[in-house]
């Protein structure tokens, strides 16, 4: 609900309010109550941290993805604001989608969770801040297609996503020739190639700059998470393969770059931290000052690029891979790595299996074109299915 004292405020649904894009979210929301306005909040099945962010922020609509975790909840609702109203299951996430009283959905759930709320907020005429993967990699098209029968907006939260976007604005699509993502290599981009063989689940979660989820942070080790968002960009971007491009750069500081056809360069810079594209999308198109200071040239600062080893990061080749055979490689890709990276977590998995589990599998599947959303999810089931059963194979 607007208060009259803030008529213009953007009311925020905020589905994965408990993860790290969440807190950091709700870092933006609180800094800018003239501006922001967290309505719904949901989570897989942290209730306490959820009753915790409803009464720092009044928020009277929770969703809560697991049943055990929604059973709690219910049976402690002095835990909660008055007059809280709690919805549980995908079913929940998808209501508050489409709250009536929302402008904006911020979905970061994890895995395929967030593809129905993603599509149901579209639906509805939500503006849909993005930074969950899955959700383009999976069904780009759809997702395009229902914002734009809607006319909602897509903004993305990614770092490198946002970056780009804030690049483009202004300019014709066919006046962009490439654009350029940047990846910081993760936690072994100085380690010798020899000494890959033999890294723990404990080496590859230490990233060296930004602080994110094991998954993630494993992912930026093998350049999953750059292959996985070059397939989202060339989606949501409208761009052939050839022109999507990866390039390593350890700072994080440039996120990346848009070249025009004239040989000109667009890049946005920014200090390696969510608020900053997560303030973006949610005030799109005002600005306003951001929580964390920026970029300061009177302290050193060098950036410095360097092309990609390709036979280093092989989940960056197949990433290219996926794109040219398109239909339904994406998902494959992304719930292949999803179980090798679960794998090496549990240390069922050395690292250097992971890209050989994905290219297994993506050799099996990469044929398969589906043809609407549950066709996808069966896709994805199986997908996991055949790199589980690799894994326990010991086909890598
Ligand atoms: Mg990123």
């Amino acid at each position: 609900m607007a208060t009259s004292a803030f008529p213009s405020r953007k009311r925020v649904v905020l589905l994965g309010a408990t993860g790290s894009i969440g807190e950091n979210t709700l870092r933006v929301i609180a800094a800018h109550p003239d501006k922001l306005e967290l309505v719904a909040i949901a989570a897989r099945g942290n209730w306490e941290k959820l009753a915790a962010i409803a009464r720092t922020h009044g928020v009277r609509h929770i969703g809560i993805f697991d049943d055990t975790a929604f059973a709690a909840a219910r049976a402690h609702p002095s835990a909660f604001p008055a007059d809280t109203r709690i919805v549980g299951g995908l079913a929940g996430l998808v209501e508050l989608a489409q709250l009536p009283s929302a402008d904006i959905v911020l979905v970061a759930v994890v895995g395929t969770t967030g593809l129905e709320p993603a599509l149901a907020a579209l639906r509805a005429g939500k503006d849909l801040a993005l930074a969950s993967k899955e959700i383009l990699v999976l069904a780009g098209q759809h997702v395009l297609a229902a914002a734009a029968a809607s006319g909602a907006q897509i903004l993305p939260v990614d770092s490198e996503h946002n970056a780009v976007f804030q690049c483009l604005q202004g300019h014709p699509h066919s006046s962009v020739r490439r654009i350029t993502l940047t990846a910081s290599g993760g936690a072994f981009r100085d380690l010798p190639v020899e000494a890959l063989g033999a890294v723990t689940p404990a080496d590859a979660i230490k990233h060296p700059n930004w602080s994110m989820g094991p998954k993630i942070t494993v992912d930026s080790a093998t350049l999953a998470n750059k292959g996985l968002e070059l397939i989202e960009a060339q989606c949501l971007f409208g761009l052939r393969p050839e022109q999507c491009d990866a390039v390593l750069h350890p700072q994080s500081i440039v996120h990346a770059f848009v070249e025009f056809t004239d040989g000109a360069m667009l890049a946005q810079l920014g200090p390696p931290s969510m608020t900053f594209p997560i303030q973006h999308a949610l005030l799109h198109p005002a600005r306003a000052p951001g929580v964390e200071p920026a970029l300061d040239f009177r302290k050193l600062l060098s950036l410095e690029f360097r092309p990609i080893d390709e036979t280093r990061f092989p989940m960056l080749r197949l990433a290219r891979e996926t794109m040219i055979a398109g239909r339904g490689a994406p998902a494959v890709y992304n719930a292949a790595n999803e179980i090798a990276v679960a794998a090496f977590l549990a240390h069922a998995l050395p690292f250097l299996a992971i890209p050989r589990i994905v290219e297994h599998v993506l050799a099996q599947l990469s044929t398969v074109a589906p043809a609407d959303l549950p066709a996808i999810l069966a896709l994805d089931l199986e997908a996991r299915r055949l790199a589980r059963r690799a894994i326990e194979n010991h086909l890598f």
